[in-house]
């Protein structure tokens, strides 16, 4: 009989919404594959359980993968764990999961916390459609690239950050997108210091800069999808327009709206366009 791979999620940070199925699961298993040993042999010794421990990280996960599909097949029932939250999910697990999956090993998930999910679900940000885009680039030039490319996107886009870069995103934020578009901080979910920060790109970076203490802890960043043409108040873009044409060109008049309105820059192009000709056309 072959054993499975169970992938267990564990809490993020408060060791009561450890789910009673993934504490029998890591119980019943002959092995725990773990980020940190001695972090989730911590965890162990809370709930009460002595189990053989080997870590599994970034660094070591494709040699050992081979091994462990072994180890299952002949029978082992092997438990998969993160420090915190749901393995795969911006940790370790993909090549083991992948191989497990490709070798006829059954592969079970055990509900654990996820930041990111859990921070989605009470932001109060649109959650039918979302992106989840893990950790931004750590430099600044590949940042903005990278707002740039999933800036566009219409549907709510949820980051994970560390704390030393979160002023540096929303630096970068605001000069990709725009001082306005609408954002939402969570900080240190289910933890006692547990805070939320709402509201546009440069009220929540002066949110967070205003105390020290903000900026310590981790970090979920959800932001809000860009408006699309039919959700962008056209009176009020119109206005902004006609004050910024007084003094510039069409490109800088839409550029400079669209970063205040967080709005498409192409659509304001367009407005830009249409103001200019209309009045060029009046006699
Ligand atoms: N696999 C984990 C999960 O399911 O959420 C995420 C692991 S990732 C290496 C760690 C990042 O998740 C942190 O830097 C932070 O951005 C986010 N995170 C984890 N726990 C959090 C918490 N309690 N509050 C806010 N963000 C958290």
């Amino acid at each position: 009989m072959q054993g499975k791979l169970y992938v267990v999620g564990t809490p993020i940070g408060n060791l009561d919404d450890m789910v009673p199925r993934a504490t029998q699961v890591l119980q019943f298993v002959d092995l725990v594959l773990a980020e940190d040993t001695r972090h989730s042999g911590q965890l162990l010794a809370q709930l009460g359980l002595s189990k053989p421990l080997k870590s599994c990280h970034d660094h070591n996960e494709k040699e050992l993968a081979g091994q462990v599909v072994d180890w299952l097949r002949q029978g082992k029932n092997i438990a998969l764990v993160s420090d915190a939250g749901t393995p795969l999910i911006s940790d370790p697990g993909f090549n083991l999961v992948r191989l497990a999956r490709e070798q006829g090993v059954e592969v079970v998930p055990v509900p654990g916390a996820c930041a990111a999910i859990l921070a989605l679900s009470a932001a109060g940000l649109p959650a039918d459609r979302f992106s989840f885009v893990g950790f931004p680039p750590a430099k600044s030039g590949p940042r903005k690239t990278w707002l740039q490319e999933i800036g566009h996107l219409q549907h709510t886009l949820v980051a994970y950050e560390a704390p030393h870069r979160i002023l540096d995103l929303l630096d970068d934020l605001i000069a990709v997108l725009g001082s306005a578009r609408f954002l939402v901080v969570g900080r240190e979910l289910t933890k006692r210091y547990e805070s939320w920060y709402r509201g546009t790109a440069q009220e929540v970076r002066d949110q967070l800069a205003a105390d020290p203490q903000h900026l310590r802890g981790e970090f979920v960043v959800l932001l809000q999808g860009e408006p699309s043409q039919g959700e962008l108040d056209a009176a009020e873009l119109h206005r902004y327009l006609k004050v910024l044409l007084e003094e510039l060109p069409p490109s800088r008049a839409a550029a400079i709206a669209a970063k205040l309105l967080g709005a498409p820059k192409q659509t304001c192009y367009q407005v830009a366009l249409a103001i200019q000709q209309a009045s060029s056309e009046v006699p």
